[in-house]
């Protein structure tokens, strides 16, 4: 327990700050903009919780306070700092919470943000709490419902009948964003597919540019890098293959999408997906030249009984699916019509396969079955050709290295499927036989040859296992670089026996039989693994990069390079592809803002009578019928109904309360019937900053010039665990606001920090282990300015760290001393901080080495090294502190405990806040590194003197004072009974005599 009255002092100061308005910028006053007073904007933004009735979790204070630290320090270095707070409270998450204990939803959100707010206020962070915000209240969802119907007039907002994710406990459909690894984001069900008609946001024509512009944002590394990998842009090309019928060219060309254009010249046949709509109109053609239609139209039928999860299954992507992949794959030959490779110019055959997805490019692939293992596996099956065009490559090439052919010789055992691996006695080195290739050799024959004279066993070729690897690399047995072109032979055992070897041979080396992995694992030369492993099936198809062989004018060439050559030479078009899907916004759920739009079955009936029947149909995907509600009808108020149980069906509880349904034309005046699905949460909290800057405004979202001058985001802080959800949708509707000219920047946030996890006694916090940390019972019983401390020193703040009850006692006592050295103050002589005549010489020094330390640490968010150093400079005021010393350590101290710091400071007969004080500065030349000579005595004799930097530890000391020649030659190979480094003065060795 701290010494001081915490609970006196906290709730004073809390009072006093929201009194006085101490965190509010200037700009608001009240209602009422001015744009001249605020000179200084900074946005120091934090996500808005997610409100639980069990209140705020440690992990939340844990995330505000390292924002909080950084704006307090912003505000004191004189920046008008905004931090605002709300609460995300419309969704599923709240929604399940008020099914779970029988509240309804509305009832639950006004006790839980009496609450939230309440222990908020505790905590001690600097927001501005005139401008807060709830994502329920219908002035704010008004602006969300405005933002829908403004993605809806510029066609951003469409209508859709997809396979979509669909969780069957939360009983909704889920973006694509909202499945990890299969499961819903929120509740861990697994996730299934089902055929539903829904509303999407047109997200992927932003692919390019969110990826783009990731390059100028200043974010945590993995969340860029995440953010990258979801967009998952893949360049490739799209090449066109002739179609050619007994020896007339067709006039049709099949278009493939191909990632790998490097390997053209390895494409021994192209596959169609069964949706194929040049098959499709193929099949119906009565001229058509195909020789097998019934054939293919029975597998047509077949495949459209599969769901498109069990195709993809079949496809084999994952290597636990590798076994049934072959066996699993299905496929049909079209007969009568060849397809010519633009490459080759040789014909190849088409094949019919669901393996391949209609909606995956073009619905078309060239096959590789070298260089992909999906197309290994179905060319193994049906018997077509493998031909190799990428030689795998190892190293780098080496100027004057010795070229030489070799083999690989791989014997497998019948008996027990092990390798024959020879072990070197002298180098201790595993390899499998290789040998070089003598004139007039076949290869196989130089495997025969090797392995008997290496093992002693006789063998016969079975047969080459793909083409020869390329390596380049330094044989350190013979000294030379190598280039080597290395070609791999299975070869078997002719009997069981073992013929003696030369004893030259016994010397060198010993035969033994290994397992695969284990193979692998004792292999001594790296460059000798990319080979084996291939060989031995780990990898059938070469997928990696290398050089082109069998490739014509290409041989030689690096993939890398060919990719766009290829393509080139064949009149291909470079094109990218990008694993982004459009953000599925529907939620068949209650809690949230109802989706703005009515569906008239007049309108829908008359836009169908205007067209084709071709164009009707694309029309019924361009949202027939669909209106949106005038902007002056909004917001589409959330009816209060008894029953918001999610109903299961594909409709949300909505669809039952019939006076929300019925509403009239926007368009014809006729009877038409609203949405009753309501949008996903995520778009609430995907536009919350905007309206924190202008929240009482009744004309708009947010006003132009506010956001100019207020945005974007300075610093946001949040986690990583949002990375491809909230931090991409964010980024996605500024750049929509960008685009329709309401604001002039396209990043909501120019900064973004992710903080680390806490664990709680070495594990996860669940409610179910029942150690979910609350943080009330800790500032009742320790104070907020303890628990601050304590959680900012658990460790680096970006990696979280383990909260445990009893290293608290650590930031109490440090407290405790802060407190109790108000006694010990003394006032300053000369002005000069920590210049005290005779009583600590280095405390000028450490203070200004501590400003600086302690300013860096802060604005990289290393919380926890800020206060170990606030820690020695505290130690260095044992032997007396001066005022000025003691005030500037307070200011140090504020952004971490503002309570305690502003008692203190005030005691001191300071009026006004020390939170908008200013943050101190060091004086450069005072943390200079001082040199200083140390003498060496050995056995108490003085023997040398030299340099050392204050900086230097006793460790460092004592390896430069054993490294100094003088002291080497009198130890003369002694090793020192003790050394003993007296701090700056002298270092006493201590020798046996
Ligand atoms: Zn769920
Ligand atoms: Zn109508």
């Amino acid at each position: 327990m701290p010494d001081y009255d915490f609970n006196k002092i906290e709730k004073k100061w809390s009072e006093k700050w929201l009194k006085d308005k101490t965190y509010e910028p200037l700009d608001f006053a009240r209602g009422k903009p001015d744009l001249d007073k605020a000179k200084k904007p900074f946005y120091n933004l934090m996500m808005f919780p997610y409100p639980s009735a069990e209140g705020l979790h440690v992990g939340n204070m844990y995330a505000f306070t390292g924002a909080d630290i950084y704006g307090r320090k912003k505000r004191m270095e004189g920046k008008d700092v905004f931090e605002p707070i709300g609460l995300d409270g419309f969704g599923i998450h709240s929604e399940n919470y008020a099914l779970k204990i029988g509240k309804h939803p509305k009832k639950l959100a006004q006790e839980t943000e009496k609450r939230f707010y309440e222990q908020l206020k505790m905590i001690g962070n600097g927001f501005s709490w005139d401008e807060r915000l709830e994502t329920y209240d219908p002035e704010y969802y008004k602006w969300t419902q405005w933002i829908f119907v403004q993605m809806f007039k510029r066609g951003l907002a469409y209508r859709k009948k997809a396979s979509v994710n669909w969780c069957a406990q939360c009983l909704t459909v889920l973006a694509d964003e909202q499945v990890l690894a299969g499961e819903c984001e929120r509740c861990g069900t697994k996730v299934i597919k089902k055929e539903l008609e829904q509303w999407f946001f047109k997200i992927t024509d932003y692919a390019e540019r969110l990826l783009n512009d990731i390059e100028k944002i200043d974010w945590s590394k993995r969340i860029k890098i995440a953010q990258k990998n979801w967009i998952g842009k893949s360049e490739g090309a799209l090449i066109k293959f002739p179609l050619k019928a007994k020896s007339l060219q067709l006039k049709v060309e099949t278009e493939v999408f191909t990632t790998r254009p490097d390997t053209l010249f390895g494409a021994t046949y192209l596959v169609l997906s069964p949706e194929h709509p040049w098959l499709t109109q193929e099949i119906l053609n009565s001229k058509s030249e195909i020789l097998n239609k019934s054939e293919i139209r029975n597998y047509i039928e077949k495949s459209k009984a599969k769901t498109e999860e069990e195709r993809i299954a079949e496809r084999g992507d994952s290597p636990s699916h590798k076994a049934s992949a072959e066996q699993g794959k299905t496929g049909v030959e079209l007969k009568g019509i060849k397809a010519i490779n633009p490459a080759t110019k040789e014909e190849i055959p088409i094949w019919i396969a669901d393996y391949v997805l209609a909606g995956y490019g073009t619905g078309a692939i060239m096959a590789v079955p070298a260089h992909d293992q999906r197309d290994f596996e179905f060319a193994q099956k049906f018997g077509l050709e493998v031909r190799e065009v990428i030689r795998p490559v190892y190293g780098e090439p080496h100027e004057g290295a010795e070229f030489r052919r070799t083999v690989t010789a791989i014997v497998q055992r019948k008996s027990d499927g092990k390798f024959l691996v020879v072990k070197w006695n002298k180098f201790n080195w595993v390899s499998l036989p290789i040998g070089g290739i003598d004139e007039g050799e076949t290869a196989e024959e130089t495997a025969v040859r090797e392995v008997f004279e290496e093992t002693g066993h006789r063998v016969r070729p079975v047969k080459k296992l793909g083409g020869e690897v390329t390596m380049h690399f330094f044989a350190e047995n013979k000294n030379v670089w190598r280039h080597r072109l290395d070609q791999p032979v299975l070869l078997e055992l002719v009997d069981e026996n073992q013929t003696e070897r030369s004893i030259e041979e016994k010397e060198k080396l010993e035969p033994v039989w290994m397992s695969g992995e284990e193979l692998i694992r004792s292999i001594t030369h790296e460059y000798n693994v990319i080979g084996v492993k291939r060989f031995l099936g780990f990898e059938l198809a070469y997928q990696g990069r290398g050089e082109l062989v069998n490739s014509g004018v290409f041989d030689g060439m690096d993939s890398e390079k060919a990719k766009r050559e290829i393509t080139k030479f064949v009149g291909g078009e470079i094109k990218s592809q990008y694993h982004l899907r459009d953000w599925l916004i529907s939620r068949q759920r209650y809690w949230g803002p109802p989706i703005p739009m009515i569906f008239c079955p007049a309108c829908a009936n008359s836009a169908f009578v205007a067209t084709s029947a071709k164009e009707a149909a694309s029309a019924g995907k361009k949202n027939a019928g669909w209106q949106p509600v005038p902007e002056k009808d909004l917001p589409v108020l959330l009816p209060d109904i008894k029953n918001f149980r999610p109903t299961g069906t594909d409709k949300s509880p909505l669809a039952t309360v019939e006076e929300f349904v019925k509403a009239k034309c926007p368009k014809c005046g006729g009877e038409a019937r609203r949405e009753t699905d309501v949008s996903d949460t995520f778009l609430d909290s995907a536009w919350y900053f905007f309206r924190y800057i202008d929240h009482e405004n009744k004309q708009e979202a947010f006003s132009r010039k506010l956001a100019k001058r207020w945005l974007p985001v300075d610093m946001y802080i949040g986690g990583a665990e949002h990375a491809v959800l909230h931090l991409l949708y964010t980024r996605f509707l500024t750049k929509v606001f960008y685009d329709w000219g309401l604001i002039d920047f396209d990043e909501p946030f120019k900064k973004f920090r992710a903080h680390g996890l806490l664990i709680k006694d070495g594990a996860k916090m669940s409610k179910s282990k029942g150690n979910v940390v609350n943080p009330d019972d800790y500032i009742n019983k320790f104070g907020a300015d303890t628990l601050r401390m304590y959680l900012m020193f658990l460790g680096p703040f970006d990696e979280g760290g383990d909260f445990r009850d009893e290293s608290i006692a650590g930031a109490v006592r440090f407290l405790n001393r802060v407190w109790k050295l108000k006694e010990k103050i003394t006032p300053s002589s000369d002005g000069v901080p920590g210049r005290m005549t005779g009583q600590n010489p280095k405390l000028e020094i450490i203070l200004n080495q501590s400003i600086k330390k302690i300013g860096d640490d802060i604005e990289k968010l290393h919380y926890n090294t800020a206060i170990s150093q606030l820690m020695i400079l505290l130690s260095s005021f044992e032997n007396g502190c001066d005022e000025k010393s003691f005030k500037i350590f307070l200011k140090l101290l504020a952004p971490f405990a503002p309570f305690l710091v502003e008692e203190l400071w005030h005691k001191l007969g300071e009026s006004e806040s020390i939170h908008t004080s200013k943050w101190p500065e060091y004086d450069e030349s005072k943390i200079k590194e001082e040199m200083k000579t140390i003498i060496v005595q050995i056995n108490g004799k003085v023997r040398e003197k030299f340099e050392i930097s204050s900086k230097d530890s006793d460790e460092e000391i004592k390896i430069q004072t054993l490294n100094l020649p003088k002291i080497k030659e009198f130890l003369g190979g002694k090793n020192p009974q003790k050394i003993i480094v007296a701090r700056n003065r002298l270092v006493n060795i201590v020798l046996a005599k």
